[in-house]
């Protein structure tokens, strides 16, 4: 397949934006305020993905703006990063009223939107944070507490990656042991992100070649900022 450039792949992800604004697939779009699409490096090499948005990220429209995202904020900076170097989304991008679970038949309709997401941002790893994330995008009914902070190499948008679950950081403003976890889950992930690509099974590794590459040219300003 040929490789599209990474402006080729942000202007689909611009196409995709506009038709998950007007989205009515499942029952959300009538008590939503906004969808929430994701933001952040179209073309960035890591990807964290929630559950669904809450209050104040249906009110702008943005993932991860509340106390959850403040902290994810300040884990990101703690390891070097910034918001606009990671794309942030979620399972859902219409809140769930009163901030219930999500439902198998929202999860499926919003489904294809993740799925093309990863396909065009091209991720090296993909952070899952919480259940719902994990055991979607691991397709296992594995739980958090026992998969977090362990990458697993899954095939998604047509490539393989490295799905890193970690605990939700709601969850880590609520315990501290949580939080601990957390942290040190985050500070394997600089080295996690060094990795040569995952080859598929058969496969020879290109010898050290990930390594040694070139640092990638600038990526492309924030998406949706
Ligand atoms: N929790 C999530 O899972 N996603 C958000 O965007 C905010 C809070």
């Amino acid at each position: 397949m040929q490789s599209r450039s990474a402006d080729e792949r942000r202007a689909e992800l611009v196409e995709l934006y506009r038709e998950a604004s007007a989205c009515e697939r499942c029952p959300l779009f009538e008590t939503r305020t906004k969808v929430v699409f994701g933001s952040g490096n179209a073309d960035a090499d890591l990807m964290f993905v929630g559950e669904a948005p809450g209050m104040h990220e249906d009110q702008q429209g943005l993932p991860f703006v509340g106390r959850a995202g403040q902290l994810l904020n300040k884990l990101l900076e703690e390891i070097g990063l910034a918001r606009d170097d990671v794309f942030i989304t979620n399972v859902l991008q219409s809140r769930p009223p009163g901030n219930r679970d999500p439902q198998p038949d929202e999860i499926d309709a919003c489904r294809p939107f993740l799925h093309r997401k990863v396909e065009l941002i091209e991720p090296r790893v993909i952070c899952t944070l919480g259940n719902f994330a994990t055991k979607l995008l691991t397709r296992s009914q594995r739980g958090i507490t026992s998969v977090h902070g362990r990458p697993q190499v899954h095939e998604l948008g047509g490539r393989l990656l490295r799905v890193y679950p970690l605990f939700h950081p709601a969850a880590a403003l609520r315990s501290t042991k949580t939080l601990e976890e957390l942290r040190e889950d985050f500070a394997r992930l600089p080295a996690l992100l060094q990795e040569p690509p995952p080859v598929p099974i058969g496969a020879v590794a290109p010898v050290a070649a990930a390594a040694t590459a070139p640092a990638e040219p600038e990526t492309p300003p924030t998406l949706f900022d």
